[in-house]
């Protein structure tokens, strides 16, 4: 008996006609893109210009030459360095927006190998990535947790494991609109290691760096459950 061979793969073929009929466009400028790739070559390079003189630490702007910024002079981090692609403002917040709020969640995979491409593997112990947790209040609003997929595709990019490695045992109330303490405070022992670790290098991704007091938990969680050195990579960050 004939068979419509076509009944099988009904997606993908959807999804065919729906290239031809709509080509596929650049998110954030609207110029060409290769298939599947959310964003074109010009706007991938804009997002990767990188400010010159930041912090060898915590990544904000030094500033005069100096390799640490004042605060990093003077307080030591338990991350051994935090890296971003750039400031929260232009191409990277409409990035960072699409991706936390609008569930445009292709844009992760780009992004993910941006940031794998300001690490150097040879010369770092690493081993295993993961991402800040996800606040479960939130998590059951939204349904995916951005952080997630920005570590899984930086894992992938990277060929290290990916990990679950911290949970967020209570909820903690949005970090808009708080104080530098407030927020420091509300996130005290915020973050556990859901296994010990056995002096692992991990990176730890998040879609903003704020103050850095988020990283730093999370940072200070994985050193107390036995991994090793904690590098941070961030998309954007702000200057508070
Ligand atoms: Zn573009
Ligand atoms: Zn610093």
């Amino acid at each position: 008996m004939w068979r419509a061979t076509s009944l099988v793969e009904p997606p993908r073929a959807v999804a065919a006609v729906g290239a031809l009929l709509y080509p596929p466009r650049c998110y954030l400028c609207a110029g060409p893109v290769h298939l599947m790739e959310p964003l074109c070559r010009a706007c991938k390079a804009e997002l990767f210009s990188a400010p010159t003189e930041t912090c060898g630490v915590c990544g904000c702007a030094a500033g005069g030459g100096q390799s640490l910024c004042s605060d990093c002079a003077v307080t030591p981090r338990p991350y051994l360095w935090a890296r971003s692609l750039g400031s929260y403002d232009g191409t990277l917040a409409v990035v960072v927006q699409a991706l936390k709020y609008h569930g445009e969640r292709a844009l992760a995979r780009p992004l993910g190998k941006l940031l794998a491409a300001m690490v150097d593997p040879a010369s770092e112990e690493i081993h295993l990535v993961t991402c800040v947790p996800p606040d479960p209040r939130r998590l059951k609003q939204r349904s995916y947790h951005p952080a997630r997929d920005l570590a899984r595709a930086t894992a992938r990019a990277l060929g290290f494991p990916y990990r679950d490695l911290l949970r967020k045992p209570r909820a903690t109330p949005p970090q808009v609109g708080r104080s530098r303490r407030q927020r420091i405070g509300a996130l005290h022992e915020a973050f556990r290691a859901r296994r010990l670790g056995k002096d692992e290098g991990v990176i730890v991704v998040d879609d903003v760096f704020t103050t850095g007091a988020t990283v730093a938990e999370a940072a200070r969680a994985l050193r107390a459950a036995g991994y090793g050195d904690v590098f941070v990579l961030t998309v954007a960050h702000t200057s508070d």
